[in-house]
């Protein structure tokens, strides 16, 4: 394949993790190994493998991934001072992960090399030397992260290029100039890159921490200036306030500066990669994100959406398709009007100034401001739209449920639960015992009704999602629900909203199940 002009290398599994509340299981690294694969991530950092079984295992499996074009880094420091690099543990550790490429960091700062390791500059300059030519002479690919590099070429910037001139000499692929402490500005950093000047190295790349906020800048302006690598992590993870964000640096190159990027050929799925990362995090993805973000693409109502229907291209800086994101008009007037009528569509043609149209809008309205969002769940909008054409025939009435979770020393907690419901004029009483209330809840809801309703027995839940929408609240916040249904052909999703979990999951799992009943039942 032909080389591109800039190479993109991800650390989300390496500094990412470095990030408050960014863990991830060896599950969840390979997936998203697979997934930056598929988007056409040149480059990812594992890991460093003599950090933990984990991480050991990590380089172990993802070999039977059979990426197409990602290549897997393993990371780890130069030899300890005094030693010899094919002697050294951790430099053994590197090679054993067996990966194509490997990332090795050593000081660039003078002051780390003394304070820090403890040893003499010139030995540090033999610890990067003897470090690089070893790996190189086992067929790896080197690269080098320079750490404290631009704080070390404040400092002393003669030694700062004599370790860059070092690694260069030893045979190192790529130099890369980390600003570890994130206090670089752009302008310094891209002042310096221009005095190493172009050719004089090994290929420049670039490693920014967000600490002044100008993380992205930095890297895209050092690019300009020279730098074909560049370093950070999906969504902006990372130590104190994050790594540069690879979601706005990778469009800001392939559609502002037209750089060639491989993964520039897969842009639109930049938004679904942005999320998945998120969702094995488990982490709320923050809406404002620039190109990816929730909001980075919506408008509120008034002349501003008027504009946006007319000429798109007046108010939006790019298309928001490009990078897999869509535009959000939010709810108003006008452009709720026109979205119920699009979804009334399937019961008949309705008209925008009519009765029912100004009903639902409103009804959309209040149930947005409690916290409802029913853009992912069409089933619970086409629940509220039948009760407003009167069309809607619920499966069942509630009478009660009672819900008791118990757990011993030695067993998981389990969920009993009893339910009685009113069907068809008759009372059925159904139990069951399950993993938690939501699984308990299902399944008595199936125990009492299929024996009458058989169709039951065809729809099942399979996912389950929950977010927290006022967090200060803290154990009073109010929940959101997400459920998604399936009967094996197609999936629907339900909300549910309420301070109590068990009230917001058992809304959802009801709207859930009249949706099938009242569409795929009753209709048919
Ligand atoms: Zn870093």
């Amino acid at each position: 394949m032909p080389k591109s002009e800039i190479a993109i290398f991800d650390t989300t599994l390496r500094d990412g993790t470095q990030g408050t509340g960014i863990n991830f299981t060896l599950k969840d690294k390979l997936e998203i190994a697979e997934m930056l694969d598929s988007f056409g991530i040149d480059y990812i950092e594992g890991g460093f493998p003599l950090a933990s079984e984990r991480e050991t295992a990590f380089f172990k499996e993802v070999r039977s991934l059979n990426l197409k074009h990602s290549k897997i880094c393993s990371f780890g420091s130069t030899r300890k001072p005094g030693g010899k690099a094919s002697h050294d543990a951790h430099i053994n550790a590197l090679l054993q992960a067996e990966t194509p490429t490997v990332v090795i960091v050593g000081k660039a700062w003078d002051a780390h090399a003394e304070k820090v390791i403890g040893t003499t500059l010139e030995e540090n300059l033999n610890m990067i030397s003897d470090s690089v030519s070893h790996l190189k002479s086992e067929g790896r690919e080197v690269i080098f992260d320079l750490e404290h590099f631009f704080d070390g070429y404040a400092a002393n910037r003669e030694y700062a290029e004599k370790v860059l001139r070092t690694a260069t000499d030893a045979g190192a692929d790529c130099l890369v100039l980390c600003d570890t402490n994130g206090g670089t500005l752009p302008q310094t950093a891209v002042k310096i890159v221009e005095d190493l000047g172009r050719g004089n190295y090994a290929p420049l790349g670039i490693h920014f921490h967000n600490d002044t906020g100008c993380a992205v800048a930095a890297s895209i302006q050092c690019i300009d200036s020279g730098a074909v690598h560049v370093q950070g992590t999906i969504n902006g993870w990372g130590e104190r306030v994050g790594n540069a964000n690879l979601c706005a640096i990778i469009p800001n190159l392939a559609l502002k500066m037209k750089k060639d990027i491989y993964c520039g050929q897969n842009l639109k799925d930049l938004t679904k990669l942005s999320r998945f990362t998120a969702e094995k995090a488990n982490i709320i993805p923050e809406k404002n994100q620039a190109y990816v973000g929730e909001t980075a693409f919506s408008h509120k109502a008034g002349q501003h959406t008027d504009v946006i229907i007319k000429a798109e291209y007046l108010m939006e800086h790019i298309d928001s398709s490009l990078v897999g994101n869509s535009r959000r008009i939010l709810l108003s007037e006008l452009a709720g009007k026109s979205t119920i009528v699009r979804k009334l569509a399937k019961y008949g043609e309705f008209d925008k100034n009519s009765e029912i149209v100004a009903q639902l809008t409103n009804t959309l309205k209040q149930k947005e401001m409690e916290g409802y969002e029913y853009e992912a769940a069409e089933a619970s909008f086409d629940v509220i739209m039948r009760k407003a054409l009167d069309r809607f025939t619920p499966l069942f009435e509630l009478q009660n449920y009672h819900l008791e979770s118990y757990k011993t020393m030695t067993s998981k907690s389990k969920t009993v639960g009893r339910l009685f419901l009113n069907a068809g004029g008759i009372e059925h009483m159904g139990a069951a015992v399950g993993e938690g209330p939501v699984d308990t809840l299902n399944a008595s809801i199936r125990d009492a009704l299929i024996p009458s309703f058989p169709f039951l027995k065809n729809i099942h839940l399979t996912d389950y999602r929950v977010r927290v929408l006022n967090p200060e609240e803290a154990t009073a916040a109010k929940v959101r629900v997400f459920i998604t249904f399936t009967d094996g052909k197609t999936d629907w999703d339900s909300v549910g909203v309420s301070e109590n979990i068990i009230e917001a999951s058992w809304e959802a799992l009801i709207d859930a199940i009249n949706f099938y009943y009242n569409n795929d039942v009753l209709e048919e």
